[in-house]
């Protein structure tokens, strides 16, 4: 699409545009059409044929109906595999979506063995527990990916920085025991402008797009960027199942990728400020930030990750005390996702990890918060606020 030597930034601007000028329009067009003429039996079938085998639409072709095939959808798949630097995308209604989709190619491939890496997000670690979707499940840690494969393994599954901990996963010791299995890498948080897992080995990266890709809190949305014969057999899962991401929201996304960079990088600044208060704060038992003290022990900053993100997670004393600080924000909103232009808090223990195995669950006394777009000295000062409630709360029920 672009030569090699064109930069993220400009790239996030005008991929999957090159060919609205010669439409006469500046921003794409949306197609929402659920159903699409076919001009003969013959055309039509051979379309339904390659469509619902995983074919990407070809010229001449009707694209049939909307679950197999839309352009508007198309062209964020086209986007974001172009910022990945992968052959394609393939996107869905949602991040789950997504990953059910290739955990479904995985079982009906024969294969539906999955290695996971813990932590991970909360619904993932929730839907491979459950076994819902066929999968049999063994949870691994990075050193224990090898031991953990079997000739019936067909997906290795890993997050980094992981959810809520931050923790960084060397995605090349990963891929490098897996050995022939594929590796998916979750890069929900990290965003291809801070890290490009393709280039470390892995074969299939997962967003959920609701976050950092869209942005903006308004829609939900999941992609993967994949090489040509994986992105097959997930749009294949994709056609059959009906996970198809709505073309309005695809738009949408597709408009978010355009100041992605720029939000990336001005959430990353604030964050490490704020990720340095908290570290200083007497109430603060540990703050969990890639780059921050201990946090990177295999030096993965700077090399498999260009930044530290905008997603950081402290420790309070108690699970008490943790719950408090997140209802006492005021400016900041308590609430579930991340990496949107307004900043979250929110008590994984109690709510994304809920259903995750209590061994694995993150530790009572952890907040995660997701910094935005806000002044830093201002969301330094309503954090303050909240934790100054927590303590006079507490000295109140010890005096
Ligand atoms: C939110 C999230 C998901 C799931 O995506 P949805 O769009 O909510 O379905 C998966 N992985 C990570 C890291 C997430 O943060």
């Amino acid at each position: 699409m672009f030569d090699d030597d064109v930069s993220l930034d400009t790239r996030a601007v005008h991929s999957a545009r090159e060919d609205l000028a010669a439409l006469g329009v500046h921003v794409p067009p949306i197609d929402l059409s659920s159903t699409y003429p076919v001009t003969d039996v013959e055309t039509g079938g051979a379309s339904y044929e390659h469509l619902a085998t995983g074919g990407a639409l070809q010229s001449g072709q009707s694209a049939v109906y909307q679950r197999l095939w839309n352009p508007t959808v198309a062209r964020f798949e086209r986007a974001l595999a172009d910022l990945e630097g992968a052959q394609e995308g393939v996107a869905f209604a949602s991040g789950m979506a997504a990953l059910s989709a290739v955990l479904l190619a995985a079982v009906s491939a024969g294969t539906p063995h999955v290695v996971a890496v813990r932590p991970l997000y909360g619904g993932t670690d929730h839907v491979l527990a459950t076994g819902l979707l066929g999968t049999e499940v063994t949870w691994a840690t990075p050193a224990t990916v090898a031991e953990a494969v079997t000739p019936r393994t067909g997906l290795v599954v890993v997050e980094t920085p992981a959810n809520p901990t931050l923790d960084l996963v060397d995605i090349e010791g990963v891929v490098a025991q897996a050995g022939d299995v594929p590796v998916l890498v979750d890069n929900t948080f990290a965003t291809p402008v801070l890290q490009r897992p393709l280039a470390h080995g892995a074969r299939i990266v997962l967003h959920s797009a609701t976050k950092f890709l869209g942005g903006h809190g308004d829609l939900l949305a999941g992609v993967i960027a994949t090489d040509g014969e994986w992105a097959a057999r997930i749009r294949s899962v994709r056609a059959l199942t009906g996970g198809i991401l709505y073309p309005l929201a695809a738009y949408q996304a597709h408009r978010g990728l355009q100041t992605l960079p720029v939000r990336v990088r001005a959430q990353q600044d604030t964050a490490q400020v704020v990720a340095r208060w908290l570290a200083t704060h007497d109430q603060v038992r540990a703050v969990h930030y890639p780059g921050l003290g201990d946090s990177d022990p295999g030096g993965l900053v700077g090399t498999q990750m260009t930044g530290t993100g905008s997603v950081l997670a402290f420790e309070l004393d108690s699970y008490a005390a943790a719950a408090a600080v997140t209802q006492g924000c005021r400016l900041v909103t308590h609430a579930v996702s991340l990496g949107g232009v307004d900043t979250l808090i929110q008590h994984p223990a109690s709510l994304t990890h809920r259903p995750v195995a209590p061994e694995a669950r993150p530790g009572a006394g952890i907040v995660r918060l997701s910094v935005g777009l806000e002044d830093a000295g201002d969301l330094i000062a309503d954090l303050g606020q909240s934790l100054q409630q927590v303590s006079r709360r507490s000295a109140t029920l010890t005096a």
